[in-house]
């Protein structure tokens, strides 16, 4: 067969070091791909520079070099690929699915309703015929079509997105392209199979499902996992200073993580190395042991 049937990715934002919240992730996603004889790749999400902590790529890349977890092939930033998603972006716009923005903050505010993930754009400069002679965010016309898909893991996810979440912002007014855009357009250019992730992103999926049949990309199959939240039930963040994984720690750390994800390590293992480590964890992973709500970090 040509390429793998498995390819999997890990793709941190670098706005601070790895956190016991993001090393879940990672571990999940890794264990699936190994476990799956499959490839795992890490892409470093800095589409945005006044969100990139100076230094914070190379120490996540760092921390996981030292946590044993090898990547296949070279890491990729969203931040040297502008011209990867100007074409995509380009073809949305003279499909005329595309049309430039300029409210304020506040009158979307005032105008928006509720959807699955904060306020709706309730459309107020979609008769906008072209893009042209316009400043402003690029935002993408949906519809109510229903998008449906399966999580491996949280089961079906219905959304109508017009309703839902509204026509969303493929490119920020200052140039700055959406997350949205960015991550369909790599997940399909670096041929990912299985997207596995956070519980928090469960919600853009059908709007990066939407995308990727628009630009006929093909769509992955999906794996939420729960997200690790603290004592407060909020998502573990740098701005709820979460703290950073100890590489120098690796093995109780990756022992905490496995566990987390609903593992049943033995008590040795915490005392094993690290090549021991990933060879009982990979083979007895069993993701279907995983806990179907959030979880607090307890140690
Ligand atoms: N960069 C995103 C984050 O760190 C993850 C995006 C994804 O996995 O699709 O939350
Ligand atoms: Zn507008």
């Amino acid at each position: 067969p040509a390429g793998p049937i498995y390819r999997g990715r890990f793709a941190p934002s670098p706005t601070g070091p790895l956190h016991f919240g993001s090393l879940v992730a990672a571990v999940g996603s890794y264990l699936e791909a190994r476990s799956n004889h499959g490839e795992w790749l890490v892409r470093i999400e800095n589409l945005d520079p006044l969100r990139e902590v100076p230094g914070a790529s190379r120490v996540i890349l760092k921390t996981l070099d030292a946590l044993g977890m090898e990547w296949d092939g070279e890491v990729i930033y969203q931040n040297q690929r502008y011209n990867a998603y100007q074409t995509p972006l380009a073809i949305l716009e003279r499909q005329n699915l595309v049309y430039r923005c300029t409210c304020s903050r506040k009158e979307i505010a005032d105008s928006a309703h509720r959807g699955i993930d904060g306020a709706v754009y309730p459309g107020t400069c979609r008769g906008r015929s072209s893009s042209e002679g316009y400043s402003g965010a690029w935002r993408l016309k949906t519809d109510n079509t229903l998008i449906e898909f399966n999580d491996a893991f949280q089961g079906p996810v219905r959304q109508h997105l017009e309703n839902d979440s509204g026509d969303f912002v493929l490119r920020r007014a200052d140039g700055i392209y959406a997350y949205q855009l960015a991550v369909v357009v790599d997940d399909a250019e670096q041929g990912v199979s299985h997207v596995v992730r956070g519980e928090d992103l469960l919600n853009s999926t059908p709007r990066q499902i939407y995308l990727q049949r628009l630009l006929h990309y093909p769509t992955p199959s999906y794996f939420h996992l729960p997200v690790v939240v603290n004592a407060q039930g909020e998502k573990l963040s740098k701005q709820n200073y979460a703290a950073p994984v100890n590489a120098s720690d690796a093995v109780p750390q990756l022992t905490s993580a496995i566990r987390f994800l609903g593992q049943d390590p033995p008590a040795e293992l915490r005392e094993s190395d690290i090549t021991s480590f990933w060879k009982w964890a990979t083979k007895n992973w069993k993701p279907w042991m995983i806990p179907r709500t959030k979880v607090m970090k307890t140690s």
